[in-house]
């Protein structure tokens, strides 16, 4: 198990409590699991009846937003007390999800080719290899599987509004979660996927409203973006 920043994971578990309170250090996933969860669903035509997996599923914000529209979602990650925190939260709603400490690159191996939905949100520009997980992400999908990828755009307009704004001026994000070089434009994300074997299909932004909390899709792909890809 390579592929991994301890420092990154440390920082995530830090976090585990304070997992899933919608005003606390997460409240940005919260804001942004509506529209991205609409984003998948209408990528995989519906998700009652899928098999989707979450690869650095966190304390399951998305994993659980899968389930309640009907997947049957497994979430992945290597932060233990996070995925505590996810098995513990599923429970107290009843939902029947599965949650396990793995790479994704060694579920890949295990279990390839098996799932109509793989989703990979905000894990990317945390890890050292992104490429490595997107082939695993690809390797995972079931032919003709679709696959979301989430991430942070680099240029001196995301540098602004996500370390100084995000970090620094409103504390909107924990301090030390985001560093700029590791950000991701879609085009270095459209070349693993391509390499991986993967049809690029759609991209689209996510605009977080400070104001409202809130956030939207929207064309303008500069700061979080979504990228939708199929395995053909
Ligand atoms: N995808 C979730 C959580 C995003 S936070 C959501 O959008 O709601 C980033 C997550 O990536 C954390 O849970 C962190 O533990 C996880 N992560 C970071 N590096 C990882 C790695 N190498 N393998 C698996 N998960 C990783």
């Amino acid at each position: 198990m390579t592929n991994v920043d301890d420092q990154e994971i440390a920082h995530f578990d830090r976090l585990a409590a304070r997992w899933w309170d919608p005003q606390g250090e997460m409240q940005a996933l919260h804001a942004i699991n509506g529209p991205r969860t609409r984003y998948v669903e209408r990528c995989a035509g519906g998700l009652r009846g899928k098999s989707a997996v979450d690869v650095g599923c966190g304390g399951g914000i998305l994993t659980e937003a899968l389930a309640e529209a009907g997947a049957q979602a497994l979430g992945i990650d290597l932060a233990g007390e996070a995925l505590d925190v996810a098995r513990a939260h599923a429970r107290q709603k009843g939902l029947a999800l599965e949650y396990r400490r793995i790479a994704v690159e060694e579920l890949a191996a295990e279990r390839p080719e098996s799932f109509d939905v793989v989703c990979c949100m905000e894990m990317l520009e945390h890890v050292p290899d992104p490429a490595s997980v997107v082939a695993a992400c690809a390797r995972l999908a079931r032919p003709g599987g679709t696959l979301v990828f989430s991430t942070i755009n680099r240029n001196p307009k995301s540098f602004a509004l996500m370390i100084v704004g995000a970090e620094y001026l409103t504390g909107l994000v924990p301090r030390g979660t985001h560093q700029y070089e590791k950000f991701i434009r879609p085009s270095e994300l459209g070349d693993w996927a391509r390499a991986a074997g993967l049809d690029i299909v759609g991209l689209k932004g996510l605009r977080y409203n400070p104001l409202l909390r809130s956030a939207t899709l929207a064309d303008d792909v500069d700061v979080n973006y979504l990228m939708h890809c199929q395995k053909p």
